[in-house]
């Protein structure tokens, strides 16, 4: 697990959950009274501030936590003491709790959960049950899926999310600090990092609360759905990266079209297509002169910057020639 990428985990919680959910925490033992200790509780050294929980309770994810602060040392706090099978040290974790409206039963996912998480550390076993223990790792792979079944079930705590994703530009500027202290790093590299990190799933996944298919053909499969950035990323500052304004959900066609900005949109939303596209590359990159999209006020400020690129691009050519 790297430095720089957020991590996301899952806890079991059976006898404890009641006594951490009104504290606000998470805590595992250091050792068993036999002096033994397990990976699914010095995982919880892993994790950091702003990373990501999923909580399970009786077969079901029914919140989702939030790291508040990193881990720290910490006796077992006054309330666990039916668990007294453990040592008094542990580690800690303050958490905040955003509880799903509709849990959400794993048995119903597993074939695709076990194909989306990790072969070590993992939280289920192959007959697709929970592994005994306290915190298991979670994959990039199957934290996005777990987000996609609850945002289809829980519009309240999607929204919550959204909101905290226009929160994390606090985020992009301490990771941009972290970053600009590893000097080895190529200027495009910290710039995929950051990207990876909080960039294009954040985005997409707000985009996706307002729209649900390419705006000019109607492609629908999320899989194939590109955040498009108007205004792009590396010319976007860390407040326009994050802007869902600032975005168009499109095909791969359309996408390709418009970053490469063969394609734009006048001040009414009516297609503009660079000339030197000719007839038979329109007809199978599914585009043509009367094809339009609603943008609103605050979309046509970044498509502005995005036309002045095209016309100037456009100018370019026509002078070549
Ligand atoms: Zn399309």
């Amino acid at each position: 697990m790297g430095k720089f990428i957020m991590n996301y985990f899952l806890v079991f919680q059976n006898k404890s959950y009641e006594e951490e959910r009104k504290g606000g925490y998470l805590w595992a033992p250091q050792k068993n009274k036999n002096g033994q200790t397990f990976h699914h509780w010095t995982d919880m050294t892993l994790i950091k501030k702003g990373d990501i929980i999923f909580n399970s309770f009786d077969g079901k994810l029914v919140s989702v936590l939030t790291a508040q602060a990193n881990f720290q040392e910490h006796e077992r706090p006054t309330g666990l003491e039916q668990l007294d099978l453990w040592e008094k040290d542990g580690w800690l974790v303050n958490v905040k709790y955003s509880d799903l409206e509709e849990p959400i039963t794993y048995k119903n996912y597993m074939e695709d959960i076990l194909t989306l998480q990790d072969d070590k550390y993992a939280p289920f076993n192959k007959s697709g049950r929970g592994n005994t223990g306290y915190l298991f790792r979670v994959s990039k792979d199957l934290a996005n899926f777990l987000f996609e079944r609850i945002e289809r079930t829980n519009p309240v705590l999607r929204r919550k999310f959204q909101i905290e994703d226009n929160l994390q530009l606090e985020t992009v500027k301490q990771i941009e600090d972290e970053l600009n202290s590893v000097t080895t790093l190529k200027k495009t590299e910290k710039e995929t990092i950051i990207k990876s990190r909080i960039g294009q799933s954040a985005f997409k996944k707000a985009l996706l609360t307002i729209e649900k298919k390419c705006r000019l053909c109607g492609v629908k499969d999320e899989r194939f759905l590109i955040a498009s950035h108007i205004k792009p990323w590396s010319e976007s500052d860390n407040q326009e990266r994050l802007d869902v304004n600032n975005g168009l959900l499109l095909c791969p066609n359309h996408d390709a079209l418009f970053d490469k900005r063969y394609i734009s949109f006048d001040e009414t939303g009516k297609v503009m297509v660079k000339k030197s596209l000719d007839a038979t590359t329109k007809t199978f990159l599914n585009i043509s002169e009367n094809m339009r999209i609603n943008l609103d006020e605050r979309q046509k400020i970044y498509m502005k910057w995005h036309r002045a690129k095209f016309l100037q691009n456009q100018l370019e050519v026509s002078l070549q020639m």
